[in-house]
């Protein structure tokens, strides 16, 4: 046998496990200090009410005779894509049911749809980035290009049209910097997809936490998007289902005539075969009234974090970017140096996450979540300000 050569090409990523030891590090040296995580990439709110209410009864259904259930179908039970779907017009985005597909979650749905495309495609990737996107076109041997975040574009690159690809990741609100495509960004993502016959993957992990009302949540709010985007979302961030384990992708028949919507399905029913029938009764619940409304209660108590640290750096005059319509908040180190940075914070006992680690235009710069307690926020920021004071 031969081994794929191009695992040897995926760049080794040190970056939680060096946050991780200089942390501990510190703690063993520091005993008397609490330190604060504000690095935590993971939500930390438990699942809402109505989700554990029809998780329980869905198992104890699957204990009785009469309401068993085994395999379910390869693209999710319609109950659950029924209520996708309403949740999608609800915002004026109509989907017919046959192109919703239910999974285990995005990170699964981002990397396996590259299935569906050739070898021979230049995947375009923006610059920080969530790493599996790069990563899964590593191990595939795809050549990658880069879209330049940097503060002037408010690390919302634009399509360049000198630049060729024919794979488009976008994720936004994005994972690490917060920021969020407004519709125009979008439209000229949409415009230079349509020209150049290249497919969007569109994340959208994170719509949820969108609070300008006129910003898009989805990328079909766009018009043309159905032409050339695949949308992907996630209960991880929404419900906190982070260990729960829920996701869905959109691939409108609009998109090449269909195949890629025949594709998948094909796709999965080779090589998935469904994500439990307890946790689409819970993901289900989530999509109703009562349930939105739980899961609204837990982002409004994280934004309320990002406000905070937000406010903490406008105040101290440091630039930054997320943290109104994302958990994370992206800031530019005060002195440059991320590490440097991340030494100084971690020496007042609050943890983050350097930039560099999400690629070269993240030096200089570090991420902060909002997913710690308020109370621990607000020490960690009143840390902050005193050290920067
Ligand atoms: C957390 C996250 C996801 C969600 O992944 P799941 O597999 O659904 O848990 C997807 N994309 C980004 C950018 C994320 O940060």
């Amino acid at each position: 046998m031969k081994l794929n050569p191009n695992y040897s090409n995926l760049k080794e990523s040190y970056l939680f496990a060096e946050v991780a030891d200089r942390t501990a590090k510190f703690a063993a040296a520091h005993p008397e200090m609490k330190i604060i995580k504000l690095g935590i990439g993971d939500v930390t709110l438990p699942v809402c009410r109505a989700a554990v209410e029809a998780g329980v009864k869905a198992a104890q259904q699957m204990g009785e005779q009469s309401a068993f259930r085994g395999y379910g179908p390869y693209e999710g039970y319609e109950f659950l894509r029924e209520k996708i779907r309403a949740y999608y017009a609800a915002r004026g985005v109509m989907h017919g049911l046959d192109e919703i597909f239910v999974s285990d979650g995005a990170k699964s749905d981002v990397s396996g749809i590259l299935d569906l495309f050739d070898r021979d495609n230049t995947v375009l990737v923006p610059n920080p980035v969530y790493p599996v996107y790069v990563d899964s076109n590593v191990m595939d041997g795809r050549k990658i290009v880069y879209a330049s975040g940097t503060e002037e574009n408010g690390f919302l690159p634009l399509p360049d049209r000198k630049v060729k690809a024919d794979i488009i990741y976008i994720c936004s609100p994005n994972n690490p910097t917060g920021a969020a495509y407004d519709k125009e960004g979008l439209k000229k993502w949409v415009d230079y997809a349509v020209e150049n016959k290249a497919v969007i993957l569109f994340d959208a992990a994170y719509e949820f936490f969108i609070s300008d009302k006129s910003l898009p949540h989805s990328i079909y709010e766009i018009e043309g998007a159905k032409q050339c985007a695949i949308e992907i979302c996630s209960f991880s961030k929404t419900a906190g289902f982070t260990g729960v384990r829920l996701g869905y992708m959109v691939i409108p028949k609009a998109l090449d005539g269909g195949k890629p919507n025949g594709m998948w399905f094909r796709r999965q029913s080779t090589k998935y075969n469904g994500a439990s029938y307890i946790v689409q009764r819970m993901g289900e619940a989530v999509l109703t009234e009562q349930g939105l409304k739980q899961v609204g209660e837990n982002v409004s108590k994280y934004m309320k974090n990002a406000a905070l640290i937000s406010d903490t750096l406008s105040k101290t005059g440091v630039w930054h970017t997320g943290g109104v319509n994302s958990p994370y908040i992206w800031l530019k180190c005060p002195g440059g140096d991320s590490w440097k940075f991340f030494d100084r914070l971690l020496c007042v006992g609050v943890v983050g996450t350097p930039g560099a680690g999400f690629g070269e235009n993240g030096e200089g710069y570090f991420r902060l979540t909002a997913f710690n307690t308020y109370d621990n926020t607000l020490e960690a920021m009143l840390r902050l300000e005193k050290m920067l004071g």
